[in-house]
């Protein structure tokens, strides 16, 4: 496995490759690995024939308020998992390389960016768009990897791609999960024991409200159910609970997938959670 930390030293790696004609493959991540950045560096592996990782904790995706210094970082044992996991190339920028101290370029999908996740998080979307383009120029894949646990985010990437004509195909993976449904992220270490035993209700709530959906095929019925669950936990205080459209994010059109979104905080841990469902008769 080779490490690069420059733009042109990843260039220099890669060109060789593609001028070969080799497939490139690509898991953007912000380190903390865990079975759910596994999955997909297993996913790009078998698709792929060179696989690129990069790690980079983006401070463009943070709000002022939120965890950028205190977000988890363990590089040493990041970079022996993607060995492990026979990852061909590991991209360790600086925040210097990746961003000169005059940048002033963004990238933004618009709407799609600015509801749910985006309305909690002003900027994020921008953030994510801003870094996800930049690395796609650098890497120039053709194929990256996300996960359907961050579903906006997909929503976003894939919104991007198809209006700035990237040539990335962007492949996404189902989201991993611990034996009682939580989702894994990079954050569940902030999650104490108590809040830990009680995180598993975001993905209860999400299949009580496909059930809901399922029988009834009552969107606000869904909405409903989910919220009431989360907030029957003394310990969790739900943010949104919404049964939307995966591509928009606007309500649910008949016939289509629905999006369950659930969020919530447990302590000092903000959680997200979604769960895709085929209505019956759609
Ligand atoms: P992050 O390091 O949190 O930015 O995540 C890097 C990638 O891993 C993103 O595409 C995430 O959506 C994906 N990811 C995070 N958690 C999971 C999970 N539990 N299952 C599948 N993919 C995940």
């Amino acid at each position: 496995m080779r490490r690069a930390g420059t733009v042109e030293e990843l260039r220099s790696i890669l060109a060789p490759e593609r001028a070969a004609g080799r497939s490139i493959g690509f898991v953007p991540t912000m380190g903390a690995f865990h079975d759910g950045h596994r999955s997909l560096i297993r996913a790009c592996r078998d698709a792929d024939d060179v696989v690129v990782v990069s790690i980079f904790v983006n401070p463009l995706q943070f709000g002022p308020d939120e965890d950028f210094t205190a977000y988890p970082r363990d590089l040493e044992r990041d970079v022996g998992l993607a060995e492990q996991e026979s990852v061909d190339i590991v991209f360790l920028p600086e925040l210097e390389e990746m961003y000169d101290a005059d940048h002033s370029t963004t990238v933004s999908v618009g709407r799609l960016g600015q509801v749910l996740e985006g309305e909690e998080r002003p900027g994020h979307f921008e953030g994510v768009c801003t870094v996800v383009a930049k690395l796609f120029n650098i890497v120039q894949p053709n194929r990256a990897y996300f996960g359907q646990k961050d579903a906006q985010q997909v929503a976003v990437v894939k919104r991007m791609v198809r209006d700035l004509s990237f040539s990335a195909e962007v492949v996404v993976c189902p989201t991993v999960r611990a034996d009682d449904g939580v989702a894994l992220s990079s954050r569940n270490v902030y999650l104490s024991a108590i809040e830990r035993a009680s995180a598993g209700v975001l993905y209860r709530a999400l299949q009580a409200g496909e059930s809901a959906i399922g029988s009834s095929g009552d969107v606000e019925l869904a909405e409903k159910t989910m919220w009431q669950l989360m907030a029957e936990d003394s310990v969790v205080r739900p943010g949104y609970a919404r049964a939307i459209d995966p591509d928009t994010f606007d309500s649910p059109v008949s016939g289509r997938p629905v999006l369950l979104a659930v969020s919530a905080k447990l302590g000092r841990a903000r959680l997200i959670d979604n769960l895709l469902v085929t209505p019956e008769g759609s």
